[in-house]
């Protein structure tokens, strides 16, 4: 196996040099890996290939690990919002020395890892940085994806404060999307009843059923490109009608943005049908 095959198995493609030695990789060889460009020096004793993600480099360049949304996003779960800059986990003791760079330092405690921190790690690095939302739509996305099981589930649960640990209980094995997630978290306290992706006979599937008697769908620009679209639409809110739906049709940008306007629309809706 050569030098940047050994590199690339590693998380994030960055390694310590003395992990490489214990492939069987001595210093002259790594030095000569160097000059030939087979494999890249980030700072003294961590190697990345060069392939290897900028902002993991960026990370490891750090003698941390890259966390929160990025590091989600590369283990391949659904991030509520995008970091601008790399999240740096740097645990307790670390030190930082930047360079014109525009990285955020988490000195948060732990087991620090190098170049990209776990699916656990950086559920429990997001809580501490961007809150609830952001956590529970990441938690559920990973449960979906089956990148956090029942153990790590009940190892992160046991790292988060006491006063945050019912997220990790709200949360489900099955969501469909990040907008179901968000909209599971924000209807729980009000006590009112989400089904998704729901089959009304002679409607067809609809996103969500919201207290039984309410279709939420969340648009996308792209869904109404088309005319044809525009009056399947039209046609499927007058059939829903017929059976006695109201039908609330909001952009992904609504949910996120102005929740009050969605929550109140939905509320009225539930309060007319219970009437
Ligand atoms: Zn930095
Ligand atoms: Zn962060």
């Amino acid at each position: 196996m050569s030098k940047t095959q050994i590199l690339l198995t590693q998380p994030g493609g960055v390694a310590r040099g003395r992990l490489l030695h214990e492939f069987g990789l001595s210093r002259r060889m790594l030095a000569d890996a160097v000059i030939a460009g087979e494999i890249r020096r980030i700072r003294n004793g961590v190697f990345a290939s060069p392939s290897a993600d900028p902002w993991i480099v960026t990370a490891a360049g750090h003698g941390g690990a890259l966390t929160c949304s990025a590091a989600l996003r590369r283990h391949g779960i659904w991030v509520l919002q995008s970091d601008r800059s790399p999240h740096v986990w740097l645990g307790t003791h670390g030190r930082v020395h930047h360079d014109r760079c525009s990285c955020v330092g988490h000195f948060f405690s732990g087991r620090t890892t190098l170049g990209l921190a776990d699916v656990e790690d950086a559920l429990v690095h997001l809580h501490m940085c961007q809150g609830e939302e952001a956590f529970f739509t990441s938690l559920e996305s990973a449960l979906a994806s089956r990148q956090l099981n029942a153990s790590g589930r009940a190892r992160a649960r046991s790292r988060m404060p006491v006063s945050a640990r019912w997220l990790v209980d709200l949360a489900r094995t099955d969501a469909g999307s990040g907008a179901e997630s968000l909209l599971w978290l924000r209807l729980h306290p009000l006590g009112i009843r989400l089904e998704s992706q729901v089959e009304i006979p002679g409607v067809g599937r609809v996103d969500f059923v919201i207290g039984g008697r309410l279709i939420l769908e969340i648009d996308g620009v792209e869904s109404h490109s088309g005319r044809e679209a525009w009056h399947r639409d039209l046609r499927r809110d007058a059939l829903a009608s017929g059976l006695g739906y109201e039908t609330l049709r909001i952009s992904y940008r609504m949910l996120v943005e102005e929740w009050s306007v969605v929550e109140s629309a939905v509320i009225g809706a539930v309060v007319r049908a219970q009437a």
